[in-house]
Order: C-alpha cells, then sequence, then structure tokens
C-alpha cells in the first residue's frame, strides 16, 4: 500500500507558481483597487485572468486538449487552495463556481455542437454561466420537487417557474436550467427533471432581484420564468436526465468548494495565532493562555482532519471508485470547521475580529451558507447514515462506509 502526500516534482513547481502569481501579483493588485470603483475592479481581474493564461495557470480542472492544466483531483486541491487565499483567486485562474460545475457538467453531457457553443467561450473565458435550479417554494434540498415546468408545444418547450439564488445570473450569457418535462411519473421520481440551455438575455428570463444576503448583494438572482420557448436541440444530457446531471454536477463541485474554504480556515488559524502571539493581556500573552490554546489546538486538529479527508476523496475521485460517501463527508466536516475555526479566530481577536477592518467579518458571513448550499447538512448526514447502515447490512461491518481503508 502506497501512502505518500508529497507531490510529484512538476506538482510541486505548479503549486510554487501558483502561490507565486496569488501572492505576488493577484493579491497585490486587488488591494492597489480603489474602494468601491466596480470598472477599476472588473478591469484588474481581467487583466489579472490574460496573465493567469499567459503563465499556463488557466482551467486547472479542465483536461488539457481542452485548453486546462490537465491535473487530476488531488493536484487541484492545491491549486485550489493557494487560489482561495483570496476570494478572487478561483476567478483569476477560471476555476470558480459555478461555472466550474458546468463546465464538468457540459464536458460530460453536452453534445460536440453544444461543446463548441457554451463550453468553448466558458473555457476561453469570452462568458460566463450560471445554474438555475432552486425555488423559492419547494425545499431545494429535494429536486424531485421541482415545479419549474416545461410543456412540449410542437417542436418546442414552453418553460414556465420561479427560480431564486441563481448565483452570477446576471453576468451570464447562458444559463443550465433544471425544469420538469415528465408529469405522469410517481411523485418522487427521480426521472421527472430535464436541464435546457438557455441563451441570456432571453425573452420568458426575468431577472427581478438581485437577493439581498447576510454578506450583502452579490449576485443572487431570483428569475421569473414566463413562457420561455426553446427547441428540443437545448436539452442538455437527455430527456429525464436533469436530477442525475445535478448530482454528477455536485460531487466534484462540492469538494472544490472543500479545497477553497480549507484555505479560508488556514488564513483564519494563521490570524488567530498571529493575533495570540502579539496581544498581551493578565501578564502573558494570549498565546500562553490555556483557553486559548485549546482554540488553537482544536482548530489545528479539525484543519488537519479536513485537509485528510479532502485528499482521499480527491483521490477516490482520481482512481474512478465511488467517492458519495467520502465527499459528503468532507462537505460536511470542511463546512462546520470553517464556521468554527472563523469564529475561534473572531473570539481571539475581540473586538478587532468583530469589526470590518480585519478579513474576518466577511468571511464568517460567507462561511454560513456552507452549512446549507450545495446539500445541506442534514442532507449529507442522512445520506452517510444510509450508506453506513446498508454497508453493515451488505457485510456485517460498517468498514467500507468510513472511507474503506484497511485499518
Ligand atoms: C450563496 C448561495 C448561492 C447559491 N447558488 C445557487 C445557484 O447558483 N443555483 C441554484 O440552483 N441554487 C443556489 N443556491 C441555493 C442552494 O442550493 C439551496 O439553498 C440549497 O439547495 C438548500 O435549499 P433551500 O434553501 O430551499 O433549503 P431547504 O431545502 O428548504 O432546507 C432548509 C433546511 O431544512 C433542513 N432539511 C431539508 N431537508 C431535510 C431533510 N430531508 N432532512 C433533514 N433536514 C432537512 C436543513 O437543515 C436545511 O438547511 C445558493 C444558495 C446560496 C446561499
Amino acid at each position: 500500500m502506497a501512502i505518500d502526500f508529497t507531490l510529484a516534482p512538476e506538482h510541486e513547481e505548479i503549486r510554487k507558481r501558483v502561490r507565486a502569481f496569488i501572492q505576488g501579483t493577484v493579491i497585490p493588485a486587488m488591494e492597489g483597487v480603489k474602494e468601491g470603483d466596480r470598472d477599476e475592479y472588473l478591469r484588474t481581474i481581467f487583466r489579472l485572468r490574460s496573465q493567469a493564461k499567459e503563465e499556463g495557470l488557466w482551467l486547472p480542472h479542465m483536461p488539457k486538449e481542452w485548453g486546462g492544466m490537465g491535473l487530476g483531483h488531488v493536484e487541484l486541491a492545491m491549486v485550489q487552495s493557494e487560489a482561495a487565499k483570496t476570494r478572487i483567486g478561483p476567478w483569476v485562474l477560471n476555476c470558480m463556481a459555478p461555472d466550474e460545475g458546468n463546465m464538468h457538467t457540459l464536458l460530460h453531457w453536452a453534445t460536440d455542437e453544444q461543446k463548441e457553443r457554451y463550453l468553448r467561450p466558458l473555457l476561453e473565458g469570452r462568458q460566463m454561466s450560471c445554474f438555475a435550479m432552486t425555488e423559492p417554494e419547494v425545499a431545494g434540498s429535494d429536486p424531485t420537487l421541482i415545479r419549474t415546468t416545461a410543456v412540449r408545444d410542437g417542436d418546442e418547450w414552453i418553460i414556465n417557474g420561479h427560480k431564486w439564488f441563481i448565483s452570477n445570473a446576471r453576468r451570464a450569457n447562458f444559463a443550465i436550467l433544471i425544469a420538469r418535462t415528465e408529469q405522469d411519473v410517481p411523485e418522487g421520481s427521480r426521472g421527472a427533471n430535464t436541464a435546457f440551455l438557455v441563451d441570456l438575455p432571453q425573452e420568458g428570463w426575468n431577472d427581478v432581484r438581485e437577493v439581498e444576503t447576510m454578506h450583502g448583494s452579490t449576485g443572487h438572482s431570483e428569475i421569473v420564468i414566463t413562457d420561455l420557448r426553446l427547441p428540443d436541440s437545448q436539452i442538455l444530457g437527455g430527456r429525464g436526465n436533469g436530477h442525475r446531471l445535478g448530482q454528477y454536477r455536485l460531487g466534484p463541485a462540492r469538494l472544490a468548494h472543500c479545497m477553497r474554504w480549507i484555505s479560508q480556515a488556514e488564513t483564519a488559524l494563521d490570524m488567530m495565532v498571529d493575533r495570540a502571539l502579539n496581544r498581551f493581556s493578565h501578564g502573558s500573552l494570549l498565546a500562553e493562555k490555556q483557553g486559548v490554546q485549546w482554540m488553537i489546538a482544536d482548530s489545528a486538529m479539525e484543519l488537519y482532519q479536513c485537509k485528510l479527508m479532502v485528499l482521499h476523496a480527491a483521490s477516490k475521485i482520481d482512481k474512478g471508485e465511488d467517492f458519495r460517501t467520502e465527499v459528503s463527508m468532507a462537505k460536511h466536516f470542511v463546512a462546520n470547521s470553517l464556521n468554527r475555526i472563523v469564529d475561534r479566530a473572531i473570539q481571539v481577536h475581540g473586538a478587532l475580529g468583530y469589526s470590518t477592518d480585519t478579513p474576518l467579518a466577511g468571511m464568517f458571513q460567507h462561511a454560513r451558507w456552507a452549512r446549507f448550499a450545495d446539500g445541506a447538512d442534514e442532507i449529507h448526514q442522512m445520506r452517510i447514515a444510509e450508506r453506513t447502515i446498508a454497508a453493515y447490512q451488505a457485510t456485517g461491518s460498517t468498514s467500507t462506509a468510513t472511507g474503506n481503508l484497511p485499518l
């Protein structure tokens, strides 16, 4: 059995280049942008994107034949976490949500013609996309409840419905839209939904507002769809495959979120330790207080677990093994660890941590959605428990449900 956590020399080289680019170019460039100057902000991002492309630090998650870096998921973990040291990093490398998940989806499910029309411009950074599944009226946790309907009318589909929290919708040149096409299937059936490619802007697609959230209004739209007409050729992945397509998309995309969250958690722990080493109270540094040391130790242990879980789940994806339980466990554990670690960092910073003078307040607001988007905690726990029970029933042991490791 080979357990080796060192990177191959060529991958170590990539990691160093990504780190140097993010730390030496991206972070200083973004710090130089005047606060509130949206035009300069966007100009800077597009300039950095061109530079990333020139330096071969572009599309780390895509195969080389599609202009990507051709990395496996284990190597991707280190690139994503280096990039996410700044929120804008994954945008610069063109591996941010939701485009990253949409690229995987198109690569796997699109026809050759659809790939040229939708995937190619996305990969080249000429276009952006969104993924429209969640609806305000029904639980997003259960996509079999989707109410947006696509009804056949001659050669076309007429789509009506209501979506919300559609990230990136106002910037997107197209959407992958999930709608119910099969009315006669039993309730709860996974074959009721179909994915459609929708060019934007489009008659019938009404972006009515950007939803204000606890971290501001950052591009999550509410969409009212009224008599939107699409031909058959806009179906992605075949009729009735919308649920499977959504699930396929979410596996690696969930793990990519974890890779970025690890980076945020590490930043919070670095800040916690730095503050503890520089703040003096009741005769000693905070770093010398047992109560603070416990917060540091708990955070370090959790971050270590996060990294091992993500690397193991990534290695299972790379080997083509069933990764669903490991990705669920990683997604749940990393999301919750991120929330706890950022919270502890705020605690150690006191009033400064609560202020917006450090990035911690913003990180805390962003961290909160990690516990319910891309599968709420409880949904992952439900699936983990189901598979653990099934493993015991099938083999008399839960061992295969706990990573299937040889111990
Ligand atoms: C920042 C952000 C970006 C997003 N971007 C997108 C996007 O681009 N496209 C898109 O389609 N959606 C997007 N979403 C929506 C996201 O996918 C949903 O919020 C998520 O799927 C949960 O659905 P819901 O909000 O309807 O919660 P619900 O499904 O109503 O669940 C609410 C809570 O109920 C509990 N719960 C639900 N079901 C069960 C169960 N079976 N057992 C136990 N407890 C349960 C959980 O605690 C859960 O948190 C985004 C959300 C956020 C916050």
